[in-house]
């Protein structure tokens, strides 16, 4: 049977799950979401046997119903293959209580490699399966992750351009020595003037210009997002949430029907919906913490019911968290209001024109699953500190971040249920960081990376090969603009103007 995609927003319905991937953003300014969320359709005791590629298939083939057996499983093939540095692709690390779910192993070291790793396959599948003779230009705003591992997977991908604007002076170090050094005629990076939100503000307004569209089409391009609103990634972050589940149950720590928590340090919302998901596929996930650092947006929403974006933006330690308006988190809004598209659109009109929003009652009972917390700098510090000097296990700023919602959420609620914490980034992505938070006095005056060596000493891990390749690589890219430029940028470097 056919699953079919519509608009949270109304505007959109009846859409293939590959015409959803190549379009990114619904016509309308909503986001793609399926008409029913699939149940599974193995049982977990089978599913537990699978390696990752085989539940990958299993998970994805039940949304994308209109690829092929054969064209899905090249696509999957494609993707997770030595690219990563272990075969398992996402090994669990028992330490302090927790299974630490790490989502780094792919090419740029963060989870994003998870779903950006197979989405330029989906995308070019999608295309030829429409039938798509323009050039696809992928058009993304980071804030810092997606950034790299979007570059990595379309880096000199036939038929596709693809264009990241990252803040300027809100990245770290070795992220942006990461994205500025990408390799591929196709690629561009482009430092902006402003904090995250504007350069996803940015490009959104650029995928809602009609007359740019216009003119880009008659110059052979369209364009499409790899950000994660698109539906080619929320799907296959799905899979791993399904996978830890199995795993758990064939090594015997879960027993059948037995519920996990899932701690997920939150962005954009991506991620804790792609477990959200998984527990409609019937995974037997208890409660869903979502984990913040300062820009504690989420926290005040899952406590009052209000959205609220008007507050300082923060710059934090972890940096992919820091953000005010989480665009996924508008699927989640029109699944609660009962898949009413016309409540989404006054929400989501309310945040465009007052940076704000409150649900409803009915709305807010339905969000028991959830429970937001919360880490501020210090805390954040501390638990990596205090996790290292427990147990030797090393995780980076944003996976602490979660570690540290779960430590709040144990000694308020004693609930014993087994936890997997989604470990979203290697601590090497985060060297200065990470060690500062061990030994500030030692390590504050070391360059970045001489403190990645120092980090694999004290962690008894190798350096990952995605850190080694950026000590020596020449830079490549040192585009700068304003926010108000962006889309000058875009033509020019389409040579479309
Ligand atoms: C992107 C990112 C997050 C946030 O994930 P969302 O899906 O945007 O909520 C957390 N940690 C790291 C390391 C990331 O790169």
């Amino acid at each position: 049977m056919e699953l079919l995609y519509k608009s949270t927003r109304g505007g959109q319905s009846g859409v293939r799950a590959s015409q959803a991937i190549l379009q990114g953003l619904a016509g309308d300014g909503g986001l793609f979401v399926p008409e029913t969320i699939p149940a599974l359709t193995l049982p977990l005791e089978v599913l537990s046997g699978m390696s990752y590629r085989e539940t990958a298939y299993e998970v994805m083939k039940l949304f994308f119903t209109d690829f092929t057996e054969e064209e899905l499983k090249h696509c999957i093939l494609s993707a997770y293959d030595e690219k990563f540095d272990t075969e398992v692709i996402a090994p669990l690390v028992k330490a302090d209580k927790a299974y630490y779910l790490e989502l780094f192993h792919g090419a740029t070291i963060a989870f994003k490699d998870m779903a950006l790793s197979i989405l330029p396959h989906l995308m070019t599948t999608s295309a030829k399966k429409n039938e798509v003779k323009n050039e696809i230009v992928i058009l993304t705003a980071t804030s810092g992750d997606t950034g790299k591992a979007a570059l990595a997977g379309f880096a000199d991908v036939p038929g596709t351009k693809i264009i990241v604007f990252y803040p300027k002076n809100g990245v770290s170090q070795i992220q942006e020595k990461q994205m500025v050094t990408q390799k591929g005629d196709n690629t561009l990076v482009v430092g902006i003037h402003g904090n995250f939100d504007d350069a996803q503000s940015g490009v959104k307004a650029i995928f809602g210009d009609r007359e740019l569209q216009e003119k880009l089409q008659k110059a052979g391009y369209q364009f499409s997002s790899a950000n994660s609103i698109n539906i080619g990634r929320l799907v296959p972050q799905i899979v791993y949430y399904v996978y830890a589940y199995g795993k758990l149950l064939e090594n015997c720590e879960l027993t059948k029907g037995e519920k996990m928590n899932v701690v997920v340090p939150t962005g954009n919302f991506g991620n804790i919906l792609a477990a959200y998901y998984a527990k409609q596929m019937g995974v037997p996930i208890g409660k869903l913490i979502c984990a913040s650092n300062e820009n504690k947006v989420l926290y005040d929403f899952f406590r009052t019911g209000e959205y609220n974006r008007n507050r300082p933006f923060l710059l934090t330690s972890s940096p992919s968290m820091d953000i005010l308006i989480s665009s996924n988190l508008e699927r989640l809004l029109y699944q609660i209001a009962g898949a009413d598209a016309g409540k989404d659109k006054e929400l989501m009109e309310a945040l465009a024109s007052e940076g704000k929003y409150e649900i409803t009652a009915a709305m807010k009972e339905r969000l028991e699953d959830f429970c937001g917390y919360y880490a501020t700098e210090e805390e954040t510090a501390e638990t990596i500190s205090d996790l290292y000097g427990e147990t030797g296990y090393v995780i980076d700023t944003h996976t602490a971040v979660a570690a540290c919602a779960f430590r709040k959420y144990s000694a308020d609620t004693n609930d014993q249920t087994k936890t997997v914490i989604a470990s979203t980034a290697s601590p090497y992505k985060f060297t200065r960081s990470v060690m500062e938070a061990i030994d500030k006095e030692k390590y504050k005056s070391m360059e970045d990376l001489a403190l990645v060596d120092e980090l694999s000493a004290i962690s008894g891990t190798e350096v990952p090969k995605a850190i080694e390749e950026i000590r020596t690589a020449p830079v490549r890219h040192k585009t700068v603009c304003e926010v108000k430029d962006m889309k000058k940028t875009v033509l020019a470097f389409l040579k479309a103007e």
